[in-house]
């Protein structure tokens, strides 16, 4: 193939992904028995380009986080104004225009009553930081009330995913989350089933009853409730109805819970709505923001709560929240995320999110009818498929690229979540790849 993107010799290719394969440890990935790796050259729009010469259209925004397209030449300029000013400055007793702006933007734009904001390095770490606060609201609310402490479980659902860090590990689903592995280590909470009415079918308020019962029983013991509104990513690309979130809401309230919701992977329009806590009209107590927040550039993650939160924990004993992260409010990255959510007014989100949501419903919802599918589901940006077995990654990866895009499925599931600014010829690129890998027994288990 002729290879118009890199300057990366043949030679050079191979000596730096045979030092890959021996030394670099990847994400899931075994060092015994590695899966291939890809080795990119550069990424452009929404097309990453492989030192091999391969042009892949990218069905995954790096792991749901790029929104805008890849070396965005107003991202790009951000990043170089604040280079030229500063790239970092220790948050402790100094502070910057970068920041408050993204925090300013924040609180503007998320549900009622948000106004507050932590910035951290990472979702793992902004889902720490929500459960800390939490923990340590429900300590200053006892020393106040002149109580002993029993709040310091959380409560959550099965299928959930919040990182890979401890405590979030702690909340993920106990099957996916290795809680046998790490048993000794991790925090003991309360795990309710899955929501299981899907998104857009009927709602019956059955469906609460497990979690109604869990709030009855150990409401006492419960600081917070966790989860991540309306779609189970990680945990299966699982949409669910709103009533349920609205229920979990209304539970909080009742019983004196937290509630925290999980944006990470569904903030800034990726389900068609800003926050996919709109969908269900509530405001949580404590937010998570991460992925897509500087546009898929630089890692940054954002915790909001309310003043209440903020308030009780700062009179309480600590006097303080016990948290400060080396990196919290990296310049280059608030500079960026600053930029990001500017361009995603300016190109008008709301139509992106449309287009891709109507070619997805026109043209991967009709693959459900494939006798290798379960069931092809769309929301917002989202498209997904599930699959009666379990895909064979190392082959459909490698006729992905042969069919020059970039999927990577894992378990059943074969989703797409490209960046807004793809076209339908892009996007149609994608679902054919889809469809013709469907049809190949060798990709499948
Ligand atoms: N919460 C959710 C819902 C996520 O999807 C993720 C990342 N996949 C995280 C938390 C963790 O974020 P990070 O990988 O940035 O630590």
């Amino acid at each position: 193939m002729n290879n118009k993107h890199t300057n990366i010799t043949p030679s050079k290719q191979n000596s730096l992904l045979r030092f890959d394969k021996e030394n670099v440890w990847h994400p899931y990935t075994s060092m015994s028995e590695p899966l291939p790796s890809y080795l990119v050259d550069s990424a452009q729009g929404v097309n990453i380009n492989l030192a091999s010469g391969e042009q892949l259209i990218d069905g995954m925004s790096s792991w749901w986080s790029v929104l805008h397209g890849y070396n965005h030449h107003k991202l790009n300029a951000a990043l170089q104004e604040q280079a030229a000013k500063m790239s970092h400055v220790m948050f402790g007793g100094l502070t910057h225009q970068s920041a408050i702006t993204l925090c300013e933007k924040l609180i503007n734009l998320t549900p009622e009553g948000l106004d507050k904001v932590f910035l951290s390095d990472s979702g793992s770490v902004s889902v720490e930081v929500a459960m800390k606060m939490a923990l340590q609201y429900q300590h200053a609310v006892a020393e106040k009330n002149q109580t002993n402490l029993t709040k310091t479980k959380l409560l959550t659902v099965k299928n959930g995913y919040h990182g890979d860090t401890f405590a979030a590990m702690s909340v993920c689903d106990p099957v996916t989350g290795m809680h046998q592995i790490f048993e000794q280590v991790l925090m003991q909470h309360y795990f309710a089933p899955a929501p299981s009415i899907k998104f857009g079918e009927q709602w019956s308020n059955d469906e609460t009853i497990e979690l109604t019962a869990l709030f009855e029983q150990h409401h006492s013991e419960i600081a917070a409730f966790i989860i991540e509104p309306i779609v189970q990513g990680t945990g299966g690309m699982r949409f669910y109805h709103p009533e349920y979130l609205r229920a979990c809401r209304l539970l909080c309230d009742k019983y004196k819970v937290l509630l925290i919701v999980d944006e990470i992977a569904t903030g800034f329009g990726r389900t068609g709505k800003l926050f996919a806590c709109e969908w269900a009209e509530i405001s949580p107590d404590i937010m998570c923001l991460g992925k897509t927040l500087t546009g898929g550039y630089i890692t940054l993650a954002a915790t909001l709560c309310t003043t209440h939160i903020a308030k009780t924990i700062s009179e309480g004993a600590a006097g303080c929240f016990m948290h400060g992260p080396t990196f919290m409010g990296n310049a280059l990255a608030c500079a960026v995320a600053n930029a990001s959510i500017d361009l995603l007014f300016e190109n008008d989100w709301q139509s992106q999110v449309l287009a891709i949501e109507t070619t997805l419903n026109s043209l991967l919802k009709p693959l459900a009818k494939h006798e290798r599918v379960i069931d092809a589901r769309v929301l917002g940006s989202i498209g997904a498929i599930e699959c009666k077995q379990t895909v064979n990654v190392a082959q459909i990866q490698k006729r992905f690229v042969e069919l020059g895009v970039w999927i990577r499925p894992f378990g059943k599931l074969i989703y797409i979540i490209p960046p807004l600014i793809i076209t339908t010829e892009q996007l149609t690129a994608l679902v054919n790849a889809i469809t013709t890998v469907l049809n190949e027994d060798d990709c499948f288990n």
